[in-house]
């Protein structure tokens, strides 16, 4: 079994391919039990120890200590726009948010729907979310200050998180979330719908401070309590068995294959900067985003005009270099390098993208 394409895809994305090797290869016989992981109880000894594993791994790869637990929760990123204002906004006070793209205003619109005092105290709509703002106050009385830490449709990444004052930060971290070593003590709740870094979608993980877990109202439906998931292990119903699986894998591939997310976010901060070096010495392909708050994750770049777009995109995929287009609601192209990504991939590509403008 070879690698047959060079998978660009924004997500769900490419995978480890020594973890999609080791998932064929144990799929009939899980651990040895001659079922299928499919076929297996979540509450049998041999899925807990799956899922122990990837909390356990989890908290070694992000440094967490005793305050934080690990929730796996269906309905993906989508769902913690609307679980994280129901289950974090305290009654009276503002909640605080930042504007930096489509996933940012889909969490905004959650919060004021459940009818929350929403304060977006900093927005780049301005410039068409081509850039991270840096000039915003958090009001004292938030409850918490949210922000998407990578915004997979605009190219953009905050390269050093906003500074809450003491207010508990809650991000969406799901294109960069396990890219980078992070800092998690600001963090009152961090979440990444998997399938961008680490496994396949329609489950999100989920990081939680204990001091969250207090703000829980009772009144809430009892599956959209974060309470219920902490307090259940993440088992209260049938949990996405395959999914979490999966994660577990290629968490073990990151700590044990990589090293750690010091090792992984070197790999990552190459591929970027061969992408970046060929926009940045290029008269034809030109980046969309403010050169301080480009992604790691999301290379965005156009090319002169849409037909030159569209044969550099036919042409890529004929190379066998997949998933360059951008996003519907912007265009353009898009190289997304999650953690799956390859240097080999990488480098294919760049030799496409010099080649092609060498003969356009
Ligand atoms: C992909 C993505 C989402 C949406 O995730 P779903 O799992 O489809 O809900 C949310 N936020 C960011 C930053 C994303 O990249």
């Amino acid at each position: 079994m070879e690698k047959k394409v060079h998978n660009f895809n924004p997500g769900p994305a490419a995978l480890p391919f020594p973890v999609l090797k080791e998932i064929k290869e144990n799929f009939l016989n899980f651990s040895g039990s001659g079922m299928s992981i499919v076929e297996t109880s979540h509450r049998s000894p041999l899925f807990d120890e799956v899922l122990n594993d990837a909390v356990n791994r989890t908290k070694r790869l992000l440094g967490l200590d005793e305050n934080y637990h690990v929730l796996f929760i269906q309905g993906g990123a989508s769902l913690q726009f609307c679980m994280i204002p129901m289950n974090l906004a305290l009654p009276g006070g503002p909640v605080n948010y930042i504007n930096t793209g489509t996933w940012s205003t889909k969490a905004i619109k959650e919060a004021r729907i459940q009818g929350k005092d929403v304060k977006v105290i900093a927005s780049s709509e301005d410039k068409d979310f081509s850039y991270i703002p840096s000039d915003f106050t958090v009001d004292r009385q938030a409850s918490y200050l949210h922000f998407t830490s990578n915004n997979t449709i605009r190219g953009t990444q905050w390269q050093e998180f906003p500074n809450g004052e003491g207010i508990p930060l809650i991000s969406d971290m799901s294109s960069d979330f396990m890219s980078r070593p992070i800092d998690v003590k600001p963090f009152g709740l961090v979440y990444a719908g998997a399938q961008k870094n680490i496994g396949p979608s329609g489950i999100a993980m989920v990081i939680i401070r204990d001091d969250m877990l207090e703000r829980v109202p009772d009144n809430l439906p009892t599956m959209l309590k974060y309470t219920t998931y902490k307090d259940n292990r993440s088992l209260f119903n049938t949990p996405p068995t395959f999914a979490i699986y999966v994660i577990d894998l290629v968490l073990k591939w990151l700590e044990e294959t990589i090293g750690g997310l010091k090792e992984i976010e070197q790999i990552n901060k190459q591929k970027a900067s061969l992408i970046y070096d060929v926009i940045d010495n290029s008269d034809i392909y030109h980046g969309t985003t403010d050169v301080k708050s480009r992604s790691l994750m999301n290379v965005t770049f156009r090319l002169p005009d849409k037909k030159t777009e569209e044969r550099f995109l036919a042409e890529a995929t004929q190379n066998g270099l997949h998933g360059l287009k951008g996003h519907k609601s912007v265009g353009g192209c898009r190289a997304s390098l999650y953690n799956a990504i390859t240097i080999d991939s990488v480098t294919e590509l760049v030799a496409f993208m010099r080649e092609f403008e060498e003969e356009l």
